[in-house]
């Protein structure tokens, strides 16, 4: 008895909570190309199966934001190439990716 009125109040709480806990790995899947909706979705029904597979699945942006990350990060020793922005060294006189002087 009270089960009905009881649950009422804690199911929605668990709702709330479950739909909270689906923003998790509906962000990640967003960052990494996918659908975020669909994902909420898959988070709100299955969190941790869903978290886990957004955590290790493959980012579709990976390549090119990799790149952008290689490029902003700067060796010690190294420069920037003035046109195309890779690190070569300072000595160089002619930048061995796009073959631009750089100086
Ligand atoms: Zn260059």
């Amino acid at each position: 008895m009270g089960f009905g009125s009881l649950n009422s109040g804690e199911m929605l709480i668990g709702l709330v909570l479950a739909a909270l806990l689906g923003l998790i790995p509906a962000n990640i899947a967003k960052k990494k190309g996918y659908s975020f909706g669909l994902w909420w979705l898959f988070g709100f029904l299955f969190f941790i199966l869903a978290l886990i597979i957004a955590l290790v699945m493959k980012s579709k942006t990976a390549p090119g934001l990799q790149a952008v990350a290689d490029v902003q990060a700067t060796p010690p020793g190294m420069v920037k190439c003035p046109h195309c922005q890779s690190n070569i060294v300072p000595q160089a006189a002619v930048c061995p990716y796009c073959a631009e002087k750089t100086k």
